[in-house]
């Protein structure tokens, strides 16, 4: 079979922006629909090596050089801005990329002035319906079309996930975040994280004196936290407090953390990609590395021989691994929230370099 395939990408988020440029370019023909007409208000994230090198692949190296700013180190203190560790990122991505810090605002526009295709805004899938010779959409516009594949980048509360498995369902992490991009006049020039008990506020500059700030609190009970961010933070350092002042804080976007573990992934047709298929609490700091990474892989599997459920089974074989080591360092990062601090605190000032290389060191392979 030639590359000619017909593709439908629903949701244009990091992964479906990914995923359509990614089939594009080996000349599938491609659609994607978006339900939003207008992309939310993002925050800001910290890109791994391994992002940047994914998303480099996609054609983007040089919007990174420009606009996003060069993290060098990983700065681990306590909640009083007492240090524990510098995890040094020459050391744990030699030879992959340099790591940065970008507003999702910029990174989205990229994508989009990368994908060589129009996003069709406004429109959902209505129905789906997959047979022998291929899938039957209708939109909500109105139109209906006829795919040979159809890719489920519909984020975390994916709907085409409850096509693939309608069991499948989402896990609450045990977090609730707030999340806000504010002026760095504090200077902070390193992704630097202050950890309370249960509580962490990070600082990462996303280019252009630009600060993103990301603060979580771990509860059983997202929905009897409130959003008074400041009062959980009035024990940190003089600086954290100072960002909470920011007027930025107080139109914070807050955000309950979740995570999708069905490996199903995919029926004979449709396939799921990015947070549809693997959403994880963002610990690892990993969703856009792994959405980029996905793509690339598909677009790959599915230019391969065989019967096109063939080609979608190499890609999840190929991803199923990759992912799920991410979900469960993640996991596991996450349970230390409830160690004492004090233990906590010793053993990352003894041990974070080789935390560190243990958690990201497979993932500096190629996907
Ligand atoms: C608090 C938090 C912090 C994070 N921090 C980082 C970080 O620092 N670094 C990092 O790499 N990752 C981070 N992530 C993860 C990262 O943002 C995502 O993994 C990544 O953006 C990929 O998302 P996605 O494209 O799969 O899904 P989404 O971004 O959710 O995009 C899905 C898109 O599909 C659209 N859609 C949904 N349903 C439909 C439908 N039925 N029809 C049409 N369109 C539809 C949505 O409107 C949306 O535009 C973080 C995540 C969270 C929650």
């Amino acid at each position: 079979m030639s590359n000619a395939l017909s593709v439908l990408v629903v949701g244009a988020g990091v992964a479906g922006i990914a995923a359509a440029t990614a089939l594009d370019r080996r000349g599938f023909s491609v659609d994607i629909v978006e339900r939003r007409t207008q992309s939310p208000a993002g925050a800001g994230l910290f890109l791994p090596g391994n992002a940047v090198r994914a998303l480099t692949e996609l054609g983007l190296g040089a919007v990174l050089d420009a606009d996003a700013a060069p993290i060098r180190t990983q700065r681990l203190l306590d909640h009083r801005g007492r240090e524990l560790a510098d995890i040094d990122m020459a050391q744990l991505w030699q030879g992959v990329a340099q790591p940065v810090g970008i507003t999702h605002d910029r990174l989205r526009s990229a994508l989009v002035d990368n994908l060589g295709l129009t996003i069709q805004a406004g429109v959902t899938v209505r129905e789906l319906t997959e047979s022998e010779s291929g899938v039957e959409v209708s939109f909500s516009d109105g139109s209906s079309g006829h795919y040979d594949v159809v890719v489920g980048a519909d984020g975390v509360h994916s709907e085409l996930r409850r096509i693939v498995n309608p069991d499948a369902g989402v896990r609450y992490a045990g977090q609730i975040c707030w999340r806000f991009v504010t002026a760095n006049t504090a200077g902070i020039d390193n992704w630097t994280v202050w950890l309370g008990r249960g509580t962490t506020f990070l600082a990462v500059p996303v280019g252009k004196d630009r600060l993103y700030c990301y603060a979580d609190l771990s509860t059983p009970e997202p929905a009897a936290v409130g959003a008074q961010l400041a009062q959980h933070f009035s024990h940190f350092d003089d600086q954290v407090r100072g960002l909470l002042a920011a007027p930025e804080a107080a139109g914070a976007y807050v955000s309950v953390i979740e995570e999708a573990t069905d490996p199903t992934w995919r029926t004979r047709r449709v396939v799921l990609i990015g947070d549809a298929a693997h959403a994880s609490s963002p610990t690892m700091a990993q969703g856009v590395a792994m959405s980029v990474e996905d793509a690339l892989v598909l677009a790959e599997s599915l230019c391969g021989s065989g019967e096109i459920e063939q080609r979608l089974e190499r890609y999840r074989q190929r991803r199923l691994p990759r992912t799920q080591w991410v979900q469960a360092r993640a996991r596991r990062r996450d349970s230390t929230r409830s160690l004492a601090p004090a233990i906590r605190n010793t053993v990352l000032r003894l041990a974070a370099p080789r935390i560190y290389a243990r958690d990201y060191g497979l993932l500096r392979a190629q996907p």
